[in-house]
């Protein structure tokens, strides 16, 4: 007979996991630190990526036994600027992505979880934090989500009369090394600037990013709430240890390029629960089924922060000259030419994010850390 099995976290990783699980017949327990579910986000509109795989977002969750019981609207079009450019229109002829609220409320990815992993029978227990590995014992998945601070977000959510739409910036004077979003569904916005260096300056981006936005679209905003926040991203050897399967951020994954965590997150949700279930080695699943592509955007990574502003300019010329998606499925998936650059890549970042054990700091932790209880007083 199985063991009960534990899972630390009850973000996107540690629900799927459990979803999956009790849908196996086994029992599982789900703690969280926090008295619901989904208190580390805003509130703010995220995008659930639908441009890495062939197969739609929407029907790959439905495989894995995930319904789709939140907010999950498709976006099919949006307008993208970089420095020097005019605004680029981009339209697909599939969802680029899939619009998704987070946070406890009613209607979020995070509440619908919660309410599909109740209804399987899993137990949540909440307020229940765990600060080591001797405090869990048996089968146990570690999915307390980013422990370190490899990028940051700044942002606001809104409700508004402003129409529906989506748009991305690029600039480093608004986003150093990453890119700024504004997303509008039904009278409810969320504008972010997300950072992948030059933390320090948050505030001053945050401002700019305001400036850049109000300047050309107008959004009358009400009820602001300003939220700042942060991800984890790392490459790790191993992601099993003793009995412990280390699962979503807390195992480093992340979309290197630009944070696309949450299909990660379900994914090794669920190739943890299938070495549970199937007795299979969960190292082995995970480098088979996530690592490429893991590391291809570790290269996007190293590839876009030495584009700079051509680099800017190049990828909104080619967003908008047609066909979004099969572009970014290209530079998402493995090929032998990003195969070549990830010894660079690896070169580049060692010790940042190559072979960091899950459950550590991120090398930039301290430092971002400062910046972000600064900018917490916008
Ligand atoms: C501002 C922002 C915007 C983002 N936008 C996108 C986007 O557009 N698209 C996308 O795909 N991804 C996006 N991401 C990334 C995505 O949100 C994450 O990758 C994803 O939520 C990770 O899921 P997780 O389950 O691993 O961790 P989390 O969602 O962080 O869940 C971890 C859970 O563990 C609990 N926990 C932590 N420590 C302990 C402990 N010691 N004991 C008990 N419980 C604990 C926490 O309370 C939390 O509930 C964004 C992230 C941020 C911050």
């Amino acid at each position: 007979m199985k063991d009960d099995i534990s899972i630390v976290g009850a973000g996107p990783a540690g629900l799927t996991a459990a979803i999956v699980l009790a849908g196996h017949g086994l029992k599982v327990r789900v703690y969280d630190m926090s008295p619901d579910v989904g208190h580390r986000l805003n509130g703010d509109f995220q995008g659930l990526e639908n441009w890495s795989s062939e197969k739609d977002i929407t029907e790959l969750l439905r495989q894995i036994g995930i319904r789709i019981n939140f907010l999950c609207v498709p976006y099919t079009c949006g307008i993208v600027y970089a420095p020097g450019r005019g605004p680029a229109k981009v339209d697909s002829g599939r969802p680029i992505f899939y619009l998704v609220k987070r946070g406890p409320l009613q209607g979020t990815l995070d509440a619908g979880l919660k309410e599909q992993a109740l209804a399987a029978g899993v137990e949540i227990i909440f307020n229940r934090r765990f600060d080591g590995p001797d405090e869990v014992t048996g089968s146990t998945i570690i999915a307390t989500g980013p422990k370190g601070v490899d990028m940051a977000a700044l942002g606001v959510t809104f409700e508004t009369n402003a129409e529906d739409r989506a748009i991305v910036a690029f600039g480093d004077d608004v986003a150093p090394k990453g890119y700024s979003y504004l997303l509008i569904h039904k009278g409810y916005g969320t504008l972010a600037t997300v950072l992948f260096g030059g933390y320090r300056k948050g505030s001053e981006c945050f401002e700019n990013m305001l400036r850049f936005y109000g300047e050309r679209v107008h959004i009358d905003m009400k009820h602001e709430q300003r939220f700042t926040s942060y991800g984890n991203f790392f490459i790790s050897d191993t992601l099993v240890q003793d009995r412990r399967l280390y699962i979503g951020e807390a195992a480093g994954f992340q979309d290197f390029l630009w944070g696309f965590g949450m299909r990660y997150a379900v994914m090794s949700g669920y190739w943890a629960a299938r070495s549970l279930i199937d007795g299979t080695d969960y190292d082995m699943l995970w480098k088979r089924e996530l690592k490429p592509a893991l590391e291809t955007s570790l290269v996007n990574r190293y590839l876009f922060e030495r584009a700079g502003n051509a680099g800017y300019r190049y990828l909104t010329g080619r967003f908008a000259g047609g066909n979004p998606c099969g572009f970014l499925r290209k530079h998402y998936n493995y090929s032998f030419l990003k195969h070549l650059f990830l010894f660079f890549a690896k070169r580049s970042y060692s010790g940042k994010f190559i072979f960091q054990a899950p459950g550590r700091e991120g090398a930039s932790h301290g430092m971002c850390r400062r910046s972000m209880k600064y900018t917490t007083h916008l």
